[in-house]
């Protein structure tokens, strides 16, 4: 199916070859040898955050849901309905231990606006209750039911340590949005933006993959929401108020691209790992593109084919990689994440 990583000799070697093709087409074109022209470009960097948010969970099909966040290196921010946390604290703790952040979405999903103070006070704190007593984190974070709000129920959340979070985009998925559908919607988000997705919708999961496709081709990235500010921001190791252990790896380092190659119908990147010796990358591709030739790593893939994972093998702290453009070529790869060991 996807192109697996190669042997690195024979990955050189046939990387070599590529370019020495070029190089021959350069100079049967009337050039001169050295017009590979490099076009330097910054890429694989992150130029903003989005926020992707599940609501109504735990259900029945969390796990899968957990699955293809998983497959596609996303983590997102999941509203829980607290009955539904208290009857399913495992999900719940998987949805942690995924590395997603845990909101507050009520105890079960009423219209609150028409709620006392008491009642509103004693729904959330319930929900908080049992969110942490599942996962052992407090959500700093409260989506009210069908975003139906006012300022009483924003006073008590307030006052409970939660910021407030409705939605820039609803993809509709509760609405029977098709798979395109939500995609689409998914299209127009934003820096700093976040969408109102569901738990428990195959359309929603089936989704995911092209969503993670699109923001990559824009260099958006999936990112927390901040409790102080209510708006996607890069991910801190910590948040949502769920100080949970960043996905794999501990410590982090840092990991720069640059595109130093770029030819026709491909281009090579450079990746340069800094605070760690012993590494993990994790890489994003955009579809239709595909890795062609790695070196200086070792490479693995998921089963989505679109994210690449580069662990260090003793060839220090560089490695590299060929993307064929395959008719994409403004797309560029994107870092996810950095850890140590
Ligand atoms: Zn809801």
């Amino acid at each position: 199916m996807f192109d697996k990583p190669r042997p690195p000799t024979a990955s050189r070697r046939l990387n070599h070859t590529a370019r020495l093709a070029v190089l021959a087409a350069a100079v049967a074109m009337g050039g001169v040898a050295v017009t590979v022209t490099p076009t330097p470009s910054s890429a694989a960097a992150c130029n903003g955050y989005v926020g992707l948010t599940f609501d109504d969970g735990p259900t029945g099909s969390t796990s899968a849901l957990l699955n293809v966040l998983r497959n596609n290196g996303v983590r997102a921010t999941m509203f829980n309905v607290g009955q539904n946390v208290q009857n399913n604290r495992s999900a719940a703790q998987a949805q942690v231990s995924a590395g997603m952040w845990v909101g507050n979405h009520s105890w079960n999903h009423a219209h609150m606006t028409s709620m006392s103070q008491a009642q509103m006070q004693s729904d959330l704190s319930q929900t908080s209750n049992a969110i942490q007593s599942a996962t052992g984190t407090r959500p700093q974070l409260f989506r009210p039911p069908y975003g139906e709000t006012n300022s009483t129920l924003q006073s008590v959340a307030s006052s409970l340590g939660m910021r407030q979070v409705i939605w820039d985009v609803d993809s509709q998925d509760w609405n029977g949005a098709s798979v395109s559908q939500i995609v689409s919607a998914a299209s127009r988000l934003q820096n700093g933006q976040i969408i109102l997705m569901h738990d428990g919708i195959q359309n929603t999961r089936d989704a995911i993959a092209q969503i993670m496709a699109n923001l990559s081709s824009r260099n958006l990235c999936p990112g927390m929401i901040s409790p102080s500010t209510g708006r996607a921001v890069a991910p801190d190791g910590g948040g949502g108020g769920n100080p949970t252990t960043p996905p794999p790896g501990g410590g982090s380092c840092t990991a720069t691209a640059t595109t130093p190659n770029v030819w026709s119908d491909r281009y090579n990147t450079s990746v340069t790992v800094s605070g760690a010796s012993n590494w993990t990358v994790v890489v994003g591709i955009t579809p239709p593109q595909k890795v062609s030739t790695t070196w200086n790593g070792s490479f693995s893939w998921d089963s989505s084919g679109n994210l690449m994972t580069v662990r260090s093998n003793g060839s220090g702290n560089t490695f590299g990689f060929t993307t064929m453009m395959n008719g994409n070529s403004s797309a560029r790869p994107q870092i996810r994440s950095c850890a140590t060991g």
